[in-house]
């Protein structure tokens, strides 16, 4: 029971991430939101993460104008050298599953919620979608649990099926079956084949940890009082529709980064968007794409987590130079197998025809007049970040969520290409070409389209953040108070 002077203090919501970049940027987001909305707000890092936000982001500035926000900062249990990225990506989920989890646990229990003197004690956890244990966890400390899916709706859409397509035979994927249609995914009937489902659900065993362990999560999702989704209706509204029949509490609170955008300038805010990266931004390839025509550049980026080969690299490499067209590529040294010393000769290979760099300001880069293509790995968030900013794609996915954002991309949006499974440069120079000449005006025209209905979605009035909407659920606000 909270005492009548708790009672007057906002509600304090604790947010746990899981901590790889797009799980953390869009999560921080959602905290600044939260903060705008002024909520108070625990989040939860890791030591190694915070270091990180520290050294390479204006993240601490920009919370620290917020009183009633609060890192809680917690080891992930690896040795301060391992390097959480690359290859060595994998060992994350043990750390988080075996060390931060049952700190964060004890931490909620200990600390009385996290309460303080000016503070609640927790009302709300809003835990990431990948985390399983929330549900129990909430159940158990008798607090109310609200999951945010850092992917898109129909990621998750597809991972409630998974043992339909099992049953059904359509998981395991046999390699003939590839490019035919999947039949057991409601409302992506039409359009998606056995190609395009998520990267773990190529697998020979029905029985695989992964595809089982997430599967598994998925089901728990339905134990959450509400779940919120970085989507917007006009983007997803088939499949969000559909996934009311066993998610009755959804709110679409997407694009998360436009979002806040709307939200500062309508409380005539200094704040600027956070961008919570954990390698520092090269902000030299901004110079070079003042000096370049308009959309005459190709932005190419994979994100945080995609590991390409040596041979991979040489083929995109090609494929770009013989398109003839400019290109700034974000290759993180810690991206490619085989031999990081390739970089420097791409680097000097490379000279005027583009611009490398470890890691860019990708929202701004999006938004610069001179980009007229994204080769993307098509994660959620560069997806989004995509739409918004009107740029067509050529989808090249690693894994996860990947693949099926990219079908989406070229089959359902119509706003750019999917090249899934192919890496050889005369397939990349033909979709470079394809995209900046031979059907320019159309990709740049759907994906105008695109770009002005995802601005709509965030204006006050259309979001259930704001309540003022009567979406079905009523508005998220007065769920968490
Ligand atoms: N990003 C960036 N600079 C880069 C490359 C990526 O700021 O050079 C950001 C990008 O804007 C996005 C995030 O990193 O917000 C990547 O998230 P996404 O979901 O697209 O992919 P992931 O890294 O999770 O695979």
């Amino acid at each position: 029971m909270s005492s009548k002077s708790e009672e007057k203090l906002p509600a304090h919501l604790v947010i746990f991430p899981f901590p790889a970049q797009g799980h953390m940027n869009s999560m921080l987001n959602l905290a600044h939101l939260l903060c705008l909305t002024e909520f108070h707000v625990t989040f939860i890092v890791s030591e190694f993460t915070h270091r990180l936000l520290l050294k390479n982001t204006s993240v601490p500035v920009t919370f620290a104008a917020y009183p009633g926000f609060q890192f809680r900062i917690i080891p992930d249990g690896l040795p301060d050298d391992h390097p959480r990225f690359g290859d060595k990506i994998a060992d994350i989920i043990p750390a988080v599953t075996n060390t931060m989890v049952p700190l964060f646990k004890k931490i909620m229990a200990d600390e009385d919620l996290l309460a303080s003197p000016n503070r609640r004690p927790a009302t709300c956890f809003i835990a990431d979608g990948f985390f399983s244990f929330a549900a129990d966890f909430a159940e158990e400390i008798c607090l109310p649990m609200v999951y945010f899916r850092t992917p898109s709706a129909a990621y998750l859409w597809a991972y409630f099926h998974v043992d339909d397509l099992i049953q059904a035979q359509e998981i395991p994927i046999k390699e003939k079956s590839m490019d035919e249609l999947v039949k057991g995914i409601p409302g992506m009937e039409g359009f998606l084949r056995s190609r395009d489902l998520p990267g773990f659900f190529r697998t020979d065993d029905v029985n695989d940890h992964l595809l089982q362990s997430l599967a598994a999560a998925t089901r728990q999702v339905v134990r959450a009082q509400a779940v919120i989704f970085n989507t917007f209706e006009d983007l997803e509204g088939p499949i969000l529709s559909i996934m009311l029949e066993k998610l009755p509490r959804i709110y679409n609170i997407g694009p998360i980064h436009e979002h806040q955008k709307s939200r500062l300038k309508e409380k005539k805010s200094e704040a600027s968007i956070v961008a919570g990266n954990f390698w520092e931004e090269d902000r030299s390839c901004i110079d070079w794409l003042n000096g370049q025509p308009p959309r005459s550049v190709i932005y190419v980026s994979f994100g945080s987590l995609t590991v390409v080969t040596r041979e991979q690299l040489i083929e995109f490499w090609h494929g770009l130079v013989n398109s003839s067209h400019r290109f700034l590529w974000v290759i993180r040294p810690d991206s490619i197998t085989g031999g990081g010393q390739i970089l420097t000769e791409l680097m000097e290979g490379t000279k005027e025809k583009g611009y490398l760099v470890k890691w860019a300001p990708q929202e701004e880069v999006l938004n610069h007049t001179a980009v007229g293509a994204f080769l993307t790995h098509s994660g959620w968030n560069s997806t989004l970040e995509s739409i918004v900013a009107g740029v067509p794609m050529i989808c090249w996915p690693y894994f996860g969520d990947q693949t099926i954002n990219s079908r989406f991309v070229s089959e359902v949006w119509k706003i750019g290409l999917d090249i899934k499974d192919t890496c050889d440069r005369l397939i990349i120079e033909k979709a470079v070409r394809e995209v900046m000449e031979v059907r320019k005006d159309e990709f740049l025209e759907r994906a105008d389209g695109m770009a002005k209905m995802a601005k709509k979605a965030v204006e006050r009035g259309d979001n259930p953040l704001y309540g003022v909407i009567p979406s079905s659920v009523g508005n998220l606000s007065s769920l968490l108070e």
